[in-house]
């Protein structure tokens, strides 16, 4: 067999996950390259907030925050059941290690960050577990710097990083675990090399196809390169609600490449129906702005009534909206002082309302008229809502009842009457962070094949795999924290069992 080039460990994609792994393998002395399809690194990690839910770690303990791996269990269990039980165990039993590791790396450095759990279930932190990253100088990453994808506002603009700034929340994770891989000396980064196929010999995955190379992967390959979210195709095959042109996943890059190449090898999938799901805004060039944190205003369906609580955790408010008829909006008024939510990226009012993508009204008639909503029930709905608020209490979805809720309203209530003319309308679509049902794999990240058996040599991680949360978004950061664990658990089954 001839190939391009040798490595001990390939790894497809540099999301979270991917970097995690990355460093991982090169830090135990394991020659690794990172292919990454587009120019820059860090895909939808590195347009996130990346809050880390990885329970009982010394982030937490440093914190003072009574977090354990046993009240994360309670949480896990209450929420998911038994399915996954061995992922579950998994996760938690690596979480501790996981970031002992990191943080021996000077590079990566964390902080826990108040943010409440999803869900009221025993086992809860009110102020939530996650961690975050330290915001990165540019200036330690140097010209690295130029390597790792923007911001999401910057980046959809064509623009890089703002040189002054430093790189925060996601571009600070991939910064920070790009300069721990590149220190290694062990680790190299190939952007605009695709994964395109498996190469298979002797019975085990033994390198990649990237176009017309072909690199070994003499240890191990990871898969984590994202999900399929932006492949109309795939979605409309596997029915997972939403669009690929109303995902928040950069680029369009994350088109399944690295699910259907395992599936052309007899990997089994799952959970291909499901993603991380939220309401986005609609924005002047079509794409959607990421929306939560909802501390005013109320949404309306199609027929210009409420379906839900508005300020519910953002996936579960996307699942309620697959559920519904749209079209939806979100209505508010002056008292709000501007969008009474938070949107990544965030949005500038006077460019909403001349692109259209907002409309504004003196009336709520007029509204009705801009939006195209039944001009009666919108009346009825805005009325009976303000009647809640006035009494504090919304009889119909209990918005306000969770610390969730108010979490983003300073602790004050997040019914607040829509009264004050000018009123505002926002078309809200049904927006997704990323597939989440891909590879399956065991608890050390291995690929089965339909008779649940390991793939040799084949590992996936984040949502390139099916995640073990099922149908369920626990809490901020599981995305990121468990494509981190199950990379590294990925590389240690490498280290322990292939030579
Ligand atoms: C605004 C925003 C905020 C968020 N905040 C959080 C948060 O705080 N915490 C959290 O846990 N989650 C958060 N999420 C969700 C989370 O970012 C994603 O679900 C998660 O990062 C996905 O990780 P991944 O590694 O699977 O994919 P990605 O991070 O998207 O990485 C996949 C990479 O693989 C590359 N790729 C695709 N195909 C190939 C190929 N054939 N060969 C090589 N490379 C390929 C892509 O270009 C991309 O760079 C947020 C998402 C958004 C949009």
């Amino acid at each position: 067999m001839t190939w391009d080039d040798e490595y001990d460990v390939v790894v497809a994609g540099s999301g979270a996950g991917a970097m995690t792994g990355a460093l991982a393998a090169a830090a135990s002395g394991l020659r690794t390259a990172v292919l990454e399809k587009t120019k820059v690194l860090g895909g939808t990690s590195a347009y996130s907030g990346a809050a880390i839910w990885l329970p009982g770690t010394r982030v937490q303990e440093r914190a003072g925050i009574a977090d354990s791996t046993e009240s994360a269990r309670t949480y896990l269990r209450a929420l998911l059941g038994d399915d996954g039980a061995a992922h579950r165990e998994a996760f938690l039993e690596t979480a501790p290690e996981l970031v002992e590791f990191l943080e021996k790396d000077p590079a990566l450095e964390f902080e826990w960050r108040a943010f409440p759990d999803y869900f009221a279930a025993p086992g809860r932190l009110d102020m939530g577990r996650s961690f975050v990253p330290l915001d990165l100088p540019a200036d330690r990453l140097g010209d690295l710097a130029g390597l790792v994808r923007p911001p999401v506002d910057r980046d959809r603009a064509g623009r890089g990083h703002a040189a002054s700034r430093p790189l925060a929340q996601g571009r600070a994770l991939i910064g920070r675990l790009l300069l721990a891989l590149t220190a290694t000396g062990n680790g190299v980064v190939r952007t605009e090399t695709p994964l395109t196929g498996l190469i298979v010999a002797d019975g085990r995955v033994a390198g990649v196809r990237a176009g017309p190379l072909r690199l070994r992967a003499a240890r191990g390959v990871l898969l984590a390169a994202g999900g399929f979210e932006a492949s109309a195709g795939l979605r409309a095959a596997r029915g997972v609600p939403g669009g690929a042109d109303q995902t928040m996943a950069p680029d369009g890059a994350n088109t399944g490449d690295a699910i259907e190449a395992a599936a052309r090898i007899g990997a089994s999938t799952g959970l291909l129906d499901q993603a991380w799901f939220c309401p986005g805004l609609r924005t002047p060039d079509g794409l959607p702005a990421f929306t939560l944190g909802f501390r005013g205003g109320l949404i309306v369906d199609g027929s210009g009534r409420r379906f839900a609580n508005e300020s519910l955790p953002y996936d579960q408010m996307g699942r309620r909206m697959a559920a519904a008829e749209g079209p939806f909006h979100l209505i508010w008024d002056a008292r709000s002082g501007g969008l009474p939510a938070i949107s990544v990226p965030p949005l500038a009012a006077d460019g909403q309302l001349a692109s259209g993508a907002w409309v504004r009204a003196d009336t709520l008639a007029g509204l009705a008229a801009k939006t195209g909503l039944p001009a009666g029930t919108l009346a009825e709905t805005v009325e009976r809502f303000n009647g809640f608020a006035e009494k504090g209490v919304d009889d119909d979805f209990h918005r306000g009842e969770d610390p969730y809720d108010r979490y983003f309203s300073g602790g004050r209530p997040c019914v607040v009457a829509v009264g004050e003319p000018p009123y505002y309308a926002a078309e809200v679509v049904l927006s997704d962070l990323g597939t989440k049902g891909g590879l399956r794999t065991d608890p050390d990240g291995r690929v089965l094949d339909g008779s649940d058996r390991p793939i040799p040599g084949l590992y996936a991680a984040g949502n390139t795999s099916a995640s073990f949360t099922g149908p369920v978004y626990p809490g901020p950061g599981i995305p990121i924290g468990s494509a981190m664990a199950f990379a590294y658990r990925a590389v240690q089954d490498i280290r322990r069992n292939h030579t």
